[in-house]
């Protein structure tokens, strides 16, 4: 994925070549100096970048090493063999890195890069469900702190959580913390979804699942929402295929049951990129965070992708160009986990890992 340039201005024709009309030109020559300084550092110091899907365009083409969902850069961070890692994605993906390869330096260019998911639950609230339904597995999304995995049985990103709670022997699990995508596996695994305090009313004594309920197949979910996702609704959906009847709607899983409900396919951002790319589609609306939406853009240049800009993820905007170049240059900001809690952590994601 790294441009191999001589000099900026190579550096700049080739990411015009990949980027005109997504990015203003006068950006790109800007943003090529900064790409050519950072290819320069990161092979000085025998660093690996890894980009998330939702970094900005500029970024995302140009100075990874390797790109993709949570669980493919989960994969990709167990097979480097670079010195450092530095991760352009928010902190519990670096967290993840980090667990994954205790002994390497891994940075993250912002220490502001947070994620509303992740922020949304406690290991002290895990332990707590860990107490009200004994016996239940508990499942946590990847958007989830250190400390939330360590209390947890395993953990799974959007491509693989069906997956995951499938293989369980148990007909309840626990998924936590986000509200929708517990919906949407669910319904996927054909489980019905409750919340805690359904199971406390009626469901149950003293908040644990009743002996009916444990052989109900039921998914215990959590409250959280990702701040993005939360924000599409039917209406938009409806607006747009009112304009655009032929429209191809893809949408993440953490948009709540109803918007998935009237999409036409459902996926992890990487299986959205791979429905675009194999779809004959003319037109997209692609309902998941908007700079991937120009990334996909960027690569299908023959394909019209609609997508709603607003929706922009404050927290992986915070990963820019500049804080990366400073990032190598200056082994910022370096990423730590308390060795009792990366152990049991690793615990959590090798179980997900071991889930093909
Ligand atoms: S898009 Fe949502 S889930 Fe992803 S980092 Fe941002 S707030 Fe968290």
């Amino acid at each position: 994925m790294a441009i191999l340039e001589q000099t900026v201005d190579a550096t700049y024709e080739k990411m015009l070549e990949k980027l005109r009309g997504v990015v203003p030109n006068f950006e790109l020559r800007i943003k090529a100096d900064l790409v050519q300084k950072i290819n320069r550092v990161k092979a000085e110091r025998n660093a690996v970048i890894l980009g998330h899907n939702y970094m900005e365009p500029a970024l995302f083409h140009t100075v990874p090493d390797h790109v993709g969902d949570s669980l493919e850069l989960c994969r990709v961070a167990t097979r480097t063999t670079a010195d450092t890692i530095v991760f352009c994605g928010v902190q519990f993906m670096a967290e993840t890195a980090k667990i994954l390869n205790p002994e390497k330096t891994v940075l993250i260019p912002s220490d502001e890069a947070g994620c509303s998911l992740a922020e949304s639950i406690t290991a002290s609230d895990v332990r707590s469900l860990r107490d009200a339904f004994p016996g239940v597995p508990i499942i946590c999304y990847i958007n989830t702190y250190a400390d939330v995995k360590a209390e947890c049985d395993a953990c799974c990103t959007s491509s693989n959580a069906a997956a995951v709670v499938e293989s369980f022997d148990a007909d309840s699990v626990i998924f936590l913390p986000d509200e929708y995508l517990a919906s949407n596996v669910a319904k996927e695994t054909g489980k019905r979804i409750l919340f805690p305090e359904q199971c406390k009313s009626g469901h149950g004594e003293n908040g644990r699942l009743g002996q009916a309920d444990a052989h109900d197949q039921t998914i215990i979910g959590w409250h959280g929402k990702c701040e993005v996702h939360e924000r599409f609704t039917v209406e938009d959906v409806q607006n747009v295929r009112k304009q655009f009847p032929e429209v191809l709607v893809l949408a993440h899983p953490e948009c709540s049951p109803e918007v998935v409900g009237v999409s036409d396919f459902s996926g992890s951002t990487s299986a959205l990129i791979r429905r675009v790319r194999e779809s004959d589609a003319e037109q997209y609306l692609l309902l998941t965070e908007c700079c991937m939406g120009d990334n996909i853009a960027a690569e299908n240049p023959e394909k019209d992708m609609l997508r709603l800009c607003s929706v922009r993820c404050p927290h992986m905007n915070q990963i820019t160009l500049e804080d990366t170049l400073a990032s190598l240059e200056q082994g910022r900001y370096e990423v730590t986990v308390p060795e009792d809690i990366l152990l049991r952590a690793r615990r959590s994601i090798d179980r997900m890992l071991a889930v093909q």
